[in-house]
């Protein structure tokens, strides 16, 4: 093998990147990172950066934190891994299940593991694919997510995701329908209120219900704030509106959680910050902190008793992961649990929201910033090209990827997601880490326009 010399060559020459912008890198290389402190990464020419994205949104306790290292450590050393089938399953997975259900918004409640949030939304489909067969109702098949929505990556979770790139692998799947993204500030039409906006939307769910048969239909994907589509919370009344419309029709909503829960939002979960309980959550990122790969799907009453159901009725549900309810994992994500609920994170992303949106209020006077919007610690800023009529800058042009760039330069993680610069640091982020992060971001945005 002839091995180029520099760490961004190797990495270019041996590597496949995902979700990465191909140009970027090839211009300005590869950022190899080599370890972290905090909020902070550091990369192999010891450069520091602060990531206000969190790894990806999942380290929310930082990067070295020494409690959730000795979990690791000691579970590690006590029994390294395991799968949960045949009849066995580790104490930290039972413990997991059983915590998992306490600090979830239902009485009772069951919980699969996976490796991710793809994972376990795509299991979470599978389930219901299964749940309405055993029920005598096998055509109860179409699964409603929204425009704009992020799920993952496998083939069922990206036909989930609302997003254009997905058509490149012929994608979606037929029966994945998309409705209308309940982003008001970009799809409000001219001389709608908020809450007839959300009326049209509760329409097109009704009306969608309806041209394609509700038993036709097995649930209803939202995330309660969409995460990867620009940080969009619904708008007001959203859940409120459409929930009573599914209930009507026997459609589970499931709250894809994988950014919201444990603590993003300011509480628990995002479903609790914008007020419904759906049938079942999707969990992954914040569940272990982002110290180990791990997803759940924690169903509510009424889903768990009726799958159980299922199970016993043919005995067994075919469907799991080498590694589900990993007892590392499991560890990790018991420890992360506690720590962001008892070690003061959660308070201090509701003590410093109102600061976070305070610095946003002020960069969105800028000329080319046509809105902010967000909740607890995840925010973003969308780039207009003229603010008054909110055009967005022709797509060719990636200003957000210039701006995160820009960032980059200055010693800021931040990310591009459309037309928007997102931010969602670590839990831990202090006042003065705060004042670093908006004084470079608001560098970057001088600069580039
Ligand atoms: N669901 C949501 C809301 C997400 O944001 C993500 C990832 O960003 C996923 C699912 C997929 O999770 P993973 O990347 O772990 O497969």
């Amino acid at each position: 093998m002839n091995q180029p010399q520099s760490w961004e060559a190797r990495a270019e020459e041996y590597s496949l990147y995902g979700f990465t912008d191909m140009p970027s890198v090839h211009q300005r290389g590869t950022v190899v990172v080599t370890h972290g402190e905090g909020p902070y990464v550091f990369d192999v020419h010891g450069r520091r950066y602060l990531d206000a994205n969190s790894g990806l949104w999942n380290m929310v306790a930082g990067f070295d934190h020494r409690g959730l290292i000795e979990a690791a450590k000691a579970q590690y050393e006590r029994f390294p891994g395991y799968h949960a089938f045949f009849g066995r399953m580790s104490d930290q997975t039972v413990m997991l299940s059983e915590k998992l259900v306490e600090v979830s918004p239902f009485a009772s409640g069951k919980v699969f593991y996976t490796n991710s949030g793809s994972e376990a939304n795509d299991t979470m489909v599978k389930m219901l694919w299964f749940l309405h067969r055993a029920e005598g109702k096998p055509q109860r098949r179409k699964i409603l997510t929204r425009w704009n929505a992020y799920h993952g990556v496998t083939a069922v979770s990206a036909s989930m995701t609302g997003k254009p790139y997905n058509e490149v692998f012929g994608l979606p799947l037929p029966g994945f329908i998309h409705l209308t993204c309940p982003h008001y500030w970009r799809f409000g039409e001219a001389g709608e209120t908020e809450a007839q906006f959300v009326a049209r939307l509760a329409r097109e769910l009704e009306d969608t219900i309806a041209r394609e048969g509700a038993d036709t239909i097995a649930g209803f994907f939202a995330e309660p704030v969409m995460g990867a589509g620009g940080v969009i919370p619904p708008a007001r009344g959203y859940f409120q509106a459409i929930q009573p419309i599914l209930r009507k029709h026997g459609i589970p909503l499931i709250s894809d959680e994988v950014i919201c829960g444990f603590g993003r939002t300011g509480q628990t979960w995002g479903c609790e910050t914008y007020d419904f309980i759906p049938d079942a959550i999707i969990s992954s990122k914040n569940l272990t902190a982002g110290f180990f790969p791990m997803g759940a799907v924690i169903l509510g009453p009424d889903l768990a008793g009726r799958v159980e159901a299922a199970v016993e009725a043919i005995e067994e549900f075919p469907h799991g992961f080498t590694a589900s309810g990993h007892p590392v994992g499991c560890a990790i994500a018991l420890k992360a649990i506690d720590v962001v609920m008892n070690e003061g994170l959660a308070e201090n992303v509701n003590r410093l929201a109102p600061r976070f949106e305070e610095n946003l209020r002020r960069l969105a006077e800028k000329p080319n910033i046509g809105e902010y919007r967000g909740v607890g610690f995840m925010w973003a800023l969308e780039a207009v090209r003229d603010k008054p009529t909110k055009t967005p800058f022709d797509a060719t042009l990636s200003v957000s990827e210039r701006i995160a760039n820009t960032c980059t330069d200055l010693g800021l993680i931040c990310r591009p997601l459309g037309q928007s610069v997102v931010l969602c640091p670590p839990f831990i982020l202090t006042e003065a880490q705060m004042d670093e992060m908006f004084g470079k971001l608001e560098q970057a945005l001088d600069k580039v326009f």
